[in-house]
């Protein structure tokens, strides 16, 4: 195309351009073809330029953690810096790329967190903590990034993660009064709308969400109308795409966490009132059943349930036991009940049989005297001698009458022992049944509870008769082989058979007890340390001749053990730690062997 230089040739050629290309001749279009035939930039009005730094000054204002990479983006386009423009843009670019791997790492650590259970940090606290960060902290999402991370930080810790974020002088101090704080990390800022931006944060948008849905709702669905509220809340807040429908959703949370608060105050109500019912119930009835052996052990169990703070495990275990000692002594009771109706229908006969009897003599009686006056007032010895052969004929009834009656009553007599004897069986069946309570139902040693007793039981023993008491705690050899191998039945079989060879080979004063999974504690009373260790040792190589025979393969099991001798008033724990430091030696020497635990506390 030609050059031209003058103006007018240019503004000439423009026209001419315009009307060959046949483009409509507005403005614009002059402007720009007029600059293509002069060969030059257009020149910039400004308007688009102003426009474009104004926005980035707003964005300063309502981002300070950005502000000044914006300030550099204005300065940039104001000084036509278009190389330096490109690197501050980049650096904006790379700061949004972290931040938002940064929430979501955050979210992810954070919902762990919530489901974790760490100690002393129930639910209502963290959901508290969690609250006051994004309260007091969501007008900035930079700093609300750091105050979460080092909330879930805290609670990874197992601390409660509220201090830093206590509030002055706002409402929700009054609600966490012993929350502790550190002066330099408080934060005075007054409580105010969940956020104030421009923007919508997405990602706390989903954070509340997640925390509604994930960490909330799973606790609260006992109560479908909590429920129903926190999944539409979560669901609400996820749609908010303006800062005013957030703040709106903001004010609903808040209504909710309260609603929340309040419910959980009316729970641990109702479960004090009901512990403090069922303690009254439990005493009076131990009271009033000083000597039935039948409920013994089971308020035995409600006892110790009740005294400890309350524990699902625990609980769980103690409803296992009370269901298969309620079903046992359902069916004996039934047998007993049997029993005394026997009896009972014997006596009868007996009165009866009594009744029948004194009737039969009566009638004799009466017999004889109408034989009499008839043998007085005859002389006719034909008349006597038919008397004579009545009387003779009624005695011998009678008399087969009469032991016809002692035979029966011979009989019921024996019968009447025989149900009374079944049913004292009975009653001290039903008796030791409760003493199952104190029994592991695998094997038949004691638990835990047994143990316990038994513990308590013997070391007074021992004190009043200042005998040496010792204890074994024996682990049997690679005992998870034996499960690999053959199954876990064929597992259960030898805790059976290990169990079983123990009670034959130790006396019947020792006491063997489950201690756990494959452990066993044994009670040796008077019984040194150093006797301890033979009699282990004996216990080892007769276990070694009775094989536990499983689908007629010999399986050998082994144990070690660690032995201990009680010190002066050791206490039980510290007595098994000894023992068990022991034990831990005869695993790291080789397994299948017995050491004696040392004399200072392990
Ligand atoms: P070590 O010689 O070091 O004691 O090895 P181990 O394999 O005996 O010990 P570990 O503690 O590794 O495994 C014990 C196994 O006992 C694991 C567990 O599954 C099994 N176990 C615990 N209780 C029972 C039970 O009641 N029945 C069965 N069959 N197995 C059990
Ligand atoms: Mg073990
Ligand atoms: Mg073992």
């Amino acid at each position: 195309m030609q050059k031209f230089t003058n103006p007018t040739d240019i503004a000439r050629e423009t026209f001419k351009q315009l009307a060959t290309r046949r483009i409509a001749p507005t403005p614009e279009n002059y402007r720009r073809i007029y600059h293509e035939i002069a060969e030059t930039a257009p020149e910039d009005t400004g308007e688009t330029e102003k426009e474009l730094i104004k926005a980035l000054q707003a964005a300063g204002r309502n981002n300070p953690q950005q502000a000044s990479t914006l300030k550099n983006i204005v300065q940039a386009i104001e000084q036509h810096d278009w190389k330096g423009l490109t690197a501050h843009i980049e650096s904006l670019a790379a700061q949004k790329r972290t931040e938002q791997t940064g929430w979501a790492d955050l979210i992810r650590d954070l919902i762990r967190q919530w489901d974790l259970k760490q100690t002393g940090l129930t639910t209502p606290r963290k959901k508290e903590a969690l609250d006051r960060v994004l309260i007091n902290f969501g007008k900035n999402p930079d700093e609300m990034l750091n105050k979460l991370r080092s909330l879930v930080k805290a609670w990874s810790e197992g601390s409660t993660g509220s201090a830093g974020i206590e509030v002055e002088g706002g409402e929700l101090t009054e609600s966490t009064p012993n929350a502790p704080s550190s002066p330099e990390d408080r934060v005075g800022a007054p409580i105010g709308p969940l956020v104030s931006q421009d923007e919508t944060p997405g990602m706390l948008v989903e954070l509340l969400s997640q925390a509604l849905l994930n960490g909330v709702l799973p606790r609260i669905a006992q109560f479908p109308e909590l429920a129903a509220r926190a999944t539409d809340l979560a669901n609400q807040v996820r749609t908010a795409r303006d800062i005013d429908t957030l703040n709106q959703f903001s004010k609903n949370i808040r209504q909710f966490w309260l609603e929340l608060e309040l419910r959980a105050d009316a729970d641990r109500e109702v479960l004090d009132g009901l512990m403090r019912l069922l303690r009254l119930l439990i005493n009076n009835i131990t009271e009033l059943l000083l000597d039935d052996q039948w409920l013994h052990g089971q308020l035995t169990i409600m006892q110790d349930i009740m005294s400890a703070p309350l524990n699902p495990r625990v609980i769980a275990e103690a409803e296992q036991r009370f269901k298969e000692v309620i079903f046992k002594q359902g069916t004996l009771k039934h047998s007993l009940n049997e029993a005394k109706t026997t009896l009972k229908n014997l006596v009868a006969v007996f009165i009866t049989r009594m009744g029948e009897m004194s009737e039969n003599t009566g009638e004799y009686h009466k017999k004889i005297e109408t034989y009499a006056g008839e043998l007085s007032a005859t002389e006719d010895l034909t008349t006597i001698n038919k008397i004579l052969q009545d009387i003779i004929s009624d005695t011998k009834n009678m008399h087969l009458d009469m032991v016809r009656s002692h035979e029966d009553l011979l009989n019921a007599r024996r019968q009447a022992d025989d149900a009374e004897q079944k049913m004292h069986e009975l009653e001290t069946e039903l008796g030791q049944i409760s003493e199952l309570i104190y029994q592991d139902h695998l094997t038949g040693a004691l638990n835990r509870r047994g143990m316990e007793e038994a513990f308590v039981r013997e070391f007074a023993r021992a004190e009043r008769a200042q005998t040496p008491l010792s204890i074994a705690l024996l682990d049997i050899d690679h005992f998870k082989k034996i499960n690999d191998t053959y199954g876990h039945e064929a597992g259960d079989q030898a805790l059976i058979h290990l169990t079983n060879v123990i009670k034959e080979i130790l006396r019947p004063v020792d006491v063997v007890a489950r201690f756990g999974g494959e452990e066993f504690i044994i009670i040796l009373p008077d019984t040194s340390a150093e006797d301890s260790v033979n009699i282990m040792t004996r216990l080892q190589r007769d276990l070694s001749k009775r094989f536990f025979l499983h689908d007629n393969t010999k399986v050998l099991i082994t144990f070690s053990a660690g032995v201990a001798q009680r010190m002066g008033s050791e206490t039980t724990e510290a007595m098994i730690a000894r023992a068990d430091a022991a034990l831990y030696r005869a695993k790291q020497a080789g397994r299948n062997r017995v050491l004696l635990a040392d004399a200072t506390a392990a």
